[in-house]
């Protein structure tokens, strides 16, 4: 499968629309997810073009990786939580719906259900 240059995350990457950045480094860029299944609901991406884990370099990997471990400390602290649910989808069949590799951080509480996607 092929990378498609006009995805969402692409054109965020680029400043084409808006997005609520929470941080970044060299290699990935962190923002809210516009449809949180949990306050605090974050995504992780790469900066390079890589549609999912399945075409994505060991380079990618780590450092998308990295920022995840750093999120998850950092959005559970800022949320009170006592829990992370780290998630990613692989294509349609995966439930994959933005062809920009990301990691979704949810920040968990005790007891907490989280919303339906969308
Ligand atoms: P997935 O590909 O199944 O992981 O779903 C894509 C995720 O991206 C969903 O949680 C959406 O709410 C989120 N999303 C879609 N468009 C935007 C956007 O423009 N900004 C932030 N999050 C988005």
């Amino acid at each position: 499968m092929s990378y498609d240059t006009d995805n969402i995350f692409a054109k965020i990457l680029r400043g084409e629309i808006p997005s609520e950045q929470v941080f970044q480094d060299d290699d990935t860029l962190v923002f809210m997810d516009i449809m949180p299944r949990v306050d605090g609901h974050c995504l992780v991406i790469p900066k390079t073009p890589c549609r999912n884990v399945l075409d994505a370099s060991p380079a990618q990997l780590a450092a998308v990786m990295a920022t995840v471990q750093r999120m998850s400390h950092t959005v559970m602290a800022a949320f009170g939580a006592t829990g992370v649910t780290i998630q990613q989808f692989n294509e349609t069949d995966g439930g994959q719906e933005v062809f920009h590799l990301h990691f979704h951080v949810l920040p968990r509480h005790a007891g907490q259900s989280m919303r339906p996607p969308g």
